[in-house]
């Protein structure tokens, strides 16, 4: 199949967003570059501290005004919003394969899910709402109600560079906040197109901004500068307990830290491998391996060695099929890792595998692409067997098209399996029964379970979970969760 016209004709010189207006910025520019055809996409720049104080005073500026603005007035602007995203969902899905790296299908999936927080969060006005009670005490009323608190941000990851930030912003700004993004400087486009759509939206100056940046510059200053009331952060775990929940503590901001994983899926003797085997693929390969909720070890249960033959076998055979190549090919099956760093990781983990006495059943060092394209970013998937929780590929995360196979000789030991991870961001269980499925959910410590589902991860009318170090916090990212970190409650007690 041909593949789908680029949307990104030329490399794109990316500016900051603040107050209402593009403004070029004084850092230094890197290159951000197409996993798939190596060619230069676009400049991003390493934004200034003064840009970031810039943007932050730009977004404090704007507060007062938008905190008063009634809410089912910000919510139209959303509904505008979400209007003109779904006119433009393909424009949006082909920029993501493009920085990303990822198949149209799931760029398609994942601009789909950011639209959809856009979607609850116009339901604020009633989410919002507060509750009163009259006569508490004689001739005394009692209510509460939740008032916005200033300049939040949200420091993005390379991942989902459409959707992460739509886990947050539309919340923040629904409920009265203002707002400022930082792309991962991987992934910057999806961001800046959004906020060519932002600017047809007519918000008032300040209340959303875009500031580009690398790692640390531009996020320790949101980190440390007094007038930023909150942090959202997607990222690895290193950096969100070390840096960010750290210095939100220091400063006495509120955060949502959601980091780094290592799930498990767990197939039952009794699971229906006819229905399990096709939904282990989008698990384990979806992404390329480059998702928060992917599988990473699977573990098939009982000591049956027919039963778990049978696993393996159709696995791979399911996996050999997939096609390795451009995203923007609608034919492709998964695209390149998201750089030539992420790669090497994968590289080092296999090599890593076989020292620790793994078996390679299938090897995915060497890939084969369909198409003229440089093998910088490409990898086949791999598969390992024999894998135990304590071998480094089947404890660490590796964010990448590789499946770690271990065996459990009940579901007992699958879950002390899953517990001995420091994760707990996701667990699946694949079974016909409903008592097996109740043990996995009472029993181990993951925030997002599927049964039957092997991407556990919410719809966006529930919050995105996340236990253990897969998640720093009180409130998680989405829904009403969302509403209340993005407010603070006030209560009134008065006697007229
Ligand atoms: P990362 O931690 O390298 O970077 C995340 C963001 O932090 C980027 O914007 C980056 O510029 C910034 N950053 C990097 N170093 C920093 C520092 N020292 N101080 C302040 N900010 C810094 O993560 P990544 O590689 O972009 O994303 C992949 C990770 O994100 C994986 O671990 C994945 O599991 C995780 N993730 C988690 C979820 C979830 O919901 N739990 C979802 C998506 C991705």
């Amino acid at each position: 199949m041909a593949v789908l016209e680029e949307p990104i004709k030329e490399a794109l010189v990316l500016k900051n967003y603040i107050n209402g207006e593009w403004v070029e910025s004084k850092g230094k520019y890197q290159d951000v570059i197409n996993p798939a055809t190596q060619k230069v996409i676009a400049k991003v720049p390493m934004s200034t501290r003064d840009e970031t104080i810039a943007a932050i005073e730009a977004a404090k500026r704007a507060f007062p005004e938008w905190r008063l603005t009634p809410p089912p007035v910000r919510a139209r602007y959303l509904f505008k919003l979400k209007l003109m995203l779904e006119e433009n969902l393909e424009e949006f899905a082909k920029v993501q394969t493009m920085e990303h790296g990822r198949i149209i299908p799931e760029s398609r999936q994942a601009v789909g899910r950011g639209i959809e927080c856009i979607e609850v969060a116009t339901g604020t006005p009633s989410l919002m709402m507060g509750y009163n009670l009259q006569n508490i005490s004689h001739g005394v009323d009692e209510l509460l109600f939740y008032d916005p608190l200033g300049v939040f941000c949200n420091i993005a990851p390379f991942n989902f560079p459409f959707m992460v930030p739509l886990w947050f912003a539309p919340f923040a700004l629904a409920t009265g906040n203002t707002f400022i993004v930082k792309p991962s400087r991987n992934t910057p486009i999806s961001m800046a197109w959004f906020t060519k759509i932002i600017e047809k939206i007519d918000l008032p100056p300040g209340v959303w901004n875009i500031v580009q940046g690398g790692g640390a510059e531009v996020s320790s200053v949101l980190l440390e500068h007094p007038d930023v009331a909150g942090v959202t952060f997607v990222g690895s775990t290193s950096v969100g307990l070390n840096t960010i929940y750290k210095k939100c503590g220091e400063t006495g901001k509120r955060s949502i830290v959601q980091t780094s994983a290592k799930n498990y899926i767990i197939v039952m003797p009794d699971a229906n491998l006819e229905e399990t085997i096709p939904l282990l693929i989008p698990s384990f390969f979806g992404n390329t391996g480059q998702r928060c909720l992917s599988g990473a070890n699977l573990c098939i249960v009982g000591e049956d060695d027919a039963f778990y033959k049978k696993v393996l076998n159709m696995l791979v055979d399911a996996v050999s099929k997939i096609t390795v190549g451009y995203g923007l090919d609608e034919s492709i099956g998964m695209g390149p890792m998201n750089s030539a760093g992420g790669k090497e990781r994968v590289l080092g983990y296999i090599a890593k595998g076989i020292e620790e006495g793994a078996k390679l059943v299938l090897d995915g060092r060497k890939p084969d692409i369909i198409g003229d394209y440089p093998d910088t970013c490409f990898l086949n998937p791999t598969i390992f067997e024999n894998v135990t929780p304590d071998m480094a590929i089947g404890r660490e995360e590796i964010f990448g098209p590789l499946t770690s196979v271990m065996r459990a000789k009940d579901l007992d030991e699958a879950i002390k399996m899953v517990n001995s991870s420091n994760y707990g961001n996701g667990v699946c269980i694949f079974t016909s029964s409903g008592k097996n499925a109740r043990e996995v959910w009472v029993n181990t410590k993951c925030g997002n379970i599927g049964v039957n589902i092997s991407i556990p991860c919410p719809m966006m009318w529930f919050p995105f979970c996340g236990m253990k170090d897969s998640f720093f916090g009180i409130e998680h990212g989405q829904a009403r969760e969302a509403i209340r970190f993005f407010t603070e409650s006030r209560v009134i007690t008065q006697r007229w």
